[in-house]
């Protein structure tokens, strides 16, 4: 392999861990026109539930957590997904 920005096969690779569980972050205007009315909305119509099911519910979770290999040039520190 060789790396896509020099040319250089002077390649480390590495294992990242990547986490699923990602937050969105919305903008000041969708808080302003949304946010403020929406979340309480949403935090009583689906977090409550999930927080029942996850109270009584069976407790079978798992926290996956995905591993890709990244390629790191050690010419010019370039870093690319494999
Ligand atoms: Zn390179």
């Amino acid at each position: 392999m060789q790396c896509p920005k020099c040319g250089s096969e002077n390649i480390n690779f590495q294992m990242v861990g990547e986490s699923k569980l990602k937050t969105k972050h919305h903008g000041a205007i969708y808080w302003l026109f949304i946010g403020w009315w929406l979340q309480p909305l949403l935090w009583l119509f689906l977090t409550l539930p999930m927080l029942l099911v996850t109270i009584f519910g069976h407790k079978k979770q798992k926290l996956i957590t995905k591993h890709k290999s990244v390629a790191v040039c050690q010419n010019c520190g370039n870093s690319w997904n494999t």
